[in-house]
């Protein structure tokens, strides 16, 4: 059969609230036109990330009444511990409630000020762990890897030149390499099992430890069973062992991969560092056997550390994903190709040539969607990027949007719906305008800044050339 089905049936379901266009634009103009500041409840189809918004399976929710609350020794640390060891095969297992948790917590433990981290690229969360010990956060992805038009089956991968060429002149100041998969930043593009063995071997060579960030191992196994060659027969299950296996440890968010609403752990072979990860772990997070995490929550991921290599999932996952990619596509709507495994990226420059960035293209689109369909984005671009330290603005590399798919959350027809309102917003772009901050935070702004409509598209380069003159 060519149709790709929903792998599960429905047991308990979740009404979501139809509004009218005109409720749409009045929430919109209360949350000052940005998303995150509406209710949620007033969004119809909620895209904004994958991160712990999936569903939880039957099996899931069972396991639940089963968590064990023990403040210590708990039989569903246990359990959460067979399911991760069996996974990972890494020695040392550290709860933690979500992944920035085992980031802080790695990163204070091993770094000092100047010393490097290597990545394919860092992850926000990550890079900001790194930076706040002052140390620095060095994205080594292929070239392809930045081109968002570029098709290459593992965009993810590390350019394992220039790493060998890092860790030959700044050898002594670095102190981990890490490879994330599916690499998010780059738009959830993958990393072959060759590439990962060429990371082992340079690291091997240098004598430098290598972890994963593993927050999307199951997606990015599934990628490897599909593209790279000689990997078609094995299970996403085994490949994604081999993928652990390759490295010394790894950090994880199991909103994620974990299919579970919260959770996270850190896990290494070094007895020293874990040692000391765990002493700062009771610090911060709690005891050994529980981290950040009631016993539920540790019997969720476990169950859903299992559930996520299964390849009826998986390749519905994917398909999924792929499906509302070619829809755009076929439609005209210039992305970041090729799809990732969680999210389409619609290049919002490239689509609305007529509003600058510094009047954020990518705001504009992200806002006709909502009021035009009721579907929440995120603008992953001169909003969120665009703010330099010293409070000027320039535009980001690109003004992306992103439209993230929650795990097991939606069915198809929601997924048609999407792609039928965004080809909608498409076909009347001309008509969209740009937009100015009114009101915005020196950090992170994207999150709480507030946004007015410009009058018309030439204010917004009106806009431009003041805010380069600012
Ligand atoms: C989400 C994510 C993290 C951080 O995990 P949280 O659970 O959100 O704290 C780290 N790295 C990558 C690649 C991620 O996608």
């Amino acid at each position: 059969m060519k149709t790709i089905i929903e792998p599960f049936r429905i047991k308990a379901v979740e009404p979501i609230k139809f509004t009218t266009r005109a409720e749409r634009r009045l929430a919109l103009d209360n949350a000052g036109n940005n998303v995150f500041r509406l209710r949620a409840e007033d969004v119809l189809i909620d895209l904004l990330t994958d991160s712990g918004t999936g569903a939880m399976s039957s099996d899931q929710w069972s396991a639940l009444m089963r968590g064990d609350e023990s403040y210590a020794g708990s039989r569903s640390f246990v359990r959460f511990h067979e399911v991760v060891t069996e996974l990972t095969g890494f020695r040392h297992i550290i709860p933690t409630h979500q992944g920035r948790a085992a980031e802080r917590i790695l990163f204070h433990t091993i770094l000092k000020p100047g010393q490097i981290v290597l990545n394919n690229t860092h992850f926000d969360t990550t890079r900001a762990n790194i930076e706040v010990e002052d140390a620095e956060a060095r994205d080594l992805v292929i070239a392809e890897g930045r081109i968002p038009s570029f098709i290459h089956p593992f965009k993810g991968n590390m350019d394992l030149d220039r790493l060998e060429h890092t860790l030959a002149t700044d050898g002594d100041r670095i102190v981990l390499v890490m490879v994330t998969v599916t690499n998010n930043s780059g738009g959830g593009q993958p990393v072959s099992l060759e590439n990962l063995r060429g990371v082992r071997a340079l690291c091997t060579r240098f004598g430098k430890p290598f972890f994963l960030d593993a927050c999307r191992f199951a997606e990015n196994a599934w990628f490897i069973k599909q593209r790279e060659p000689g990997q078609q027969d094995r299970t996403p299950r085994e490949i994604a062992r081999e993928m652990f296996s390759l490295a010394d440890g790894c950090t994880m968010s199991a909103k994620k991969d974990g299919l579970a609403n919260i959770g996270g752990f850190l896990a290494m072979n070094d007895d020293r560092w874990a040692e000391e990860c765990r002493n700062l772990l009771i610090l911060t997070e709690g005891f050994p056997t529980y981290g950040g995490m009631a016993g539920y929550d540790l019997e969720a991921v476990a169950r859903g550390l299992e559930e996520v290599t299964e390849e009826a999932y998986l390749r519905y996952r994917i398909r999924s994903i792929e499906y509302l990619a070619e829809r755009l596509t076929a439609g005209g709507v210039p992305i970041v190709q090729p799809p990732g495994g969680h999210a389409v990226y619609i290049d919002a420059r490239a689509m609305l040539p007529t509003i600058p960035p510094l009047a954020y293209p990518g705001v504009a689109l992200v806002n006709a969607l909502y009021v035009d369909g009721g579907i929440r984005a995120c603008e992953i671009g001169t909003v969120m990027f665009g703010l330099q330290p010293d409070g000027s603005e320039i535009p980001a590399a690109m003004d992306l949007v992103r439209l993230a798919i929650p795990r097991r959350l939606y069915t198809q027809s929601h997924i048609d719906y999407v792609a039928e309102a965004i080809l909608e917003v498409a076909a009347n772009k001309d008509a969209l305008r740009g937009y100015r901050i009114t009101s915005s935070a020196k950090r992170l702004r994207h999150f709480t800044a507030e946004f007015a409509l410009l009058e018309n598209v030439s204010t917004g380069q009106h806009a431009e050339a003041s805010a380069f003159a600012g």
